[in-house]
C-alpha cells in the first residue's frame, strides 16, 4: 500500500472529499451504486451511470487507477453469472468516455494483477460484491480482502448507504476514506432540505401507505412547520378522525399510530394539512367517470384517489410562505390520468417557487422521483434524490452506516 497525503483536514461534516486527497498514481476503490434497471440484457435508465460521471473524471483527470465495487441484483451470496457485473464495463466505457476494463472478480490475486496493470487514469470494473456472504454480513476479512486492492477508499453510492456491508460499511476502517462528489451532493441537498433549513418548511408526504412510513411522519413532525398529508395515507388519517372511507385505500388497523402523529405534531407545533376534498371514482382505471366530494362526504361504494382543487389552493396558499419544501410520496394515484392532476399542480408550484429563487425543494422516493417527472417538474426543483430507501431512512433521522464509516 502506498502512502496517501491528506492535503487538508476534514470539515466541520465530519469526513473528507476526494479533493482533500492527493490521487495521482494512486488506486482509488470507489464504491458506486450500478444496480441499473436492465431489460433483455440492455440498461433501460442510465440515471445513476450518468450521476457518477464527475465522480469519475475528476478521478481520471487527477491520475487515479479507479477500481469500482459495487452489487448488482440479489445473488444472496452466490457466484451467479446472471447477477455479473460483466455487461456494464462496455456500457460505462460508452457513457463515461473512459477506458473501463473488467476483473471477474472483486478480491484476490486476479483481481490485484488487474488492478496493477491499469495505467493512471483508467477504470477496473470489479465483479458483483454481492457474490460474496461476507459483503452483507460485513465481513472484518472480506472487507480487509477488498480494502488490500486500493490506497483509497471512496463512498460515491450513497444510496447504498443505509446498509452495513462490507463495502459500504466496513472498508472504510481499512483505508484512508472519503465521500465523492454524488454523495458530498446528496449529503448537502439533504442538510439543507432538513437538518439546518431555512424556515418555515413544509414537507409533503403522500404514497400508499402510512405502516411503511410512520418514522418518516413522527420525524417530519419534529422538524418542519407543516405537513401536508396527501394519497392513500391521507385516507388513513381522515379515517382516524372519524371520516367514512368509503372503498378508498385505508389501513384501519393504523388508527391509534395516526393519532400520535397528530398529537406529536401539536407538541410541535406542526400544522398538519389534510384534504378537504377529493377526487372519488367507483373504478380505477384510465379516464374513469369521477367526481369531486368534501372529504368527509365520501359516498359508500366510492374510493378517493386524488386530492381537490380546494384542497390544492390551499396548499399552494401555505407553500407560498415556505422556504424549504420536503417531499416524498404522491397526492394521488399518478399513474391513472387524470388522478395525476393533485400531484402535478402542487409539483408545479414547488417548482415555480424553486426558479422564482425563493424556495428551495428537495424530492426523492422511487414513486416520488416518477411522478414529479411525469408533471414536468422534476429539473425545476433544487434536488431531486433517486436513493429510494437511503433517502426515506435519512428522512426518518436515522444515521446512515455508510455515511457514519466516512466519519471514523
Ligand atoms: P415512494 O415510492 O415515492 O416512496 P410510495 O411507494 O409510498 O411512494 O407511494 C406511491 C404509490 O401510492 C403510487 O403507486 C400511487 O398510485 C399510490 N397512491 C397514491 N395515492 C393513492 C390513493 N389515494 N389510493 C391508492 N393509492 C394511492
Ligand atoms: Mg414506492
Amino acid at each position: 500500500m502506498t502512502q496517501v497525503q491528506i492535503k487538508e483536514m476534514p470539515d466541520q461534516k465530519g469526513f473528507s472529499s476526494i479533493k482533500d486527497f492527493d490521487i495521482q498514481g494512486k488506486t482509488v476503490l470507489l464504491r458506486a451504486d450500478l444496480n441499473v434497471p436492465r431489460q433483455n440484457g440492455k440498461v433501460t435508465d442510465t440515471t445513476r451511470i450518468d450521476r457518477l460521471k464527475p465522480t469519475i473524471d475528476y478521478l481520471t483527470a487527477k491520475g487515479a487507477k479507479v477500481l469500482i465495487l459495487s452489487h448488482f441484483g440479489r445473488p444472496d451470496g452466490e457466484q451467479n453469472p446472471e447477477m455479473s457485473l460483466a455487461f456494464l464495463a462496455p456500457v460505462l466505457e460508452k457513457q463515461w468516455a473512459a477506458h473501463v476494463a473488467f476483473s471477474p472478480d472483486c478480491i484476490g490475486d486476479h483481481a490485484k494483477d488487474l488492478a496493477e496493470g491499469l495505467e493512471n487514469g483508467q477504470v477496473l470494473l470489479l465483479e458483483n460484491v454481492r457474490f460474496y456472504k461476507g459483503e452483507k454480513a460485513n465481513d472484518a476479512e472480506f472487507a480487509k480482502q477488498l480494502a488490500l486492492l486500493g490506497d483509497i477508499y471512496v463512498n460515491d453510492a450513497f444510496s447504498a448507504s443505509h446498509r452495513a456491508h462490507a463495502s459500504t460499511a466496513g472498508i472504510a476502517q481499512h483505508l484512508p476514506s472519503a465521500a465523492g462528489l454524488l454523495m458530498e451532493e446528496e449529503l448537502n441537498a439533504l442538510t439543507i432540505a432538513l437538518e439546518n433549513p431555512q424556515k418555515p418548511v413544509l414537507a409533503v408526504a403522500g404514497g400508499s401507505k402510512i405502516s411503511t412510513k410512520l418514522n418518516v411522519l413522527n420525524n417530519l413532525v419534529e422538524k418542519v412547520d407543516y405537513l401536508v398529508l396527501g394519497g392513500g395515507m391521507a385516507n388513513t388519517f381522515l379515517f382516524a378522525i372519524g371520516i367514512e372511507m368509503g372503498k378508498s385505500l385505508c389501513e384501519k388497523d393504523m388508527i391509534d399510530e395516526a393519532k400520535a402523529v397528530f398529537e406529536k405534531a401539536k407538541a410541535n407545533n406542526c400544522e398538519i394539512v389534510l384534504p378537504k376534498d377529493v377526487v372519488v371514482v367507483t373504478q380505477l382505471k384510465e379516464n374513469a367517470e369521477f367526481q369531486t366530494v368534501p372529504a368527509d362526504q365520501i359516498p359508500t361504494d366510492y374510493m378517493a384517489i386524488d386530492i381537490g382543487p380546494q384542497t390544492i389552493s390551499y396548499i399552494t396558499e401555505k407553500m407560498q410562505n415556505c422556504k424549504t419544501i420536503v417531499w416524498n410520496g404522491p397526492m394521488g394515484v399518478f399513474e391513472i390520468k387524470p388522478f395525476d392532476n393533485g400531484t402535478n399542480e402542487i409539483a408545479n408550484f414547488a417548482a415555480k417557487l424553486t426558479q422564482s429563487g425563493q424556495t428551495t425543494s428537495v424530492a426523492g422516493g422511487g414513486d416520488t422521483v416518477a411522478a414529479l417527472e411525469n408533471a414536468d417538474a422534476a429539473k425545476d426543483f433544487t434536488y431531486i434524490s433517486t436513493a429510494g430507501g437511503a433517502f426515506l431512512e435519512w428522512l426518518e433521522g436515522k444515521a446512515l452506516p455508510g455515511v457514519e464509516a466516512l466519519k471514523s
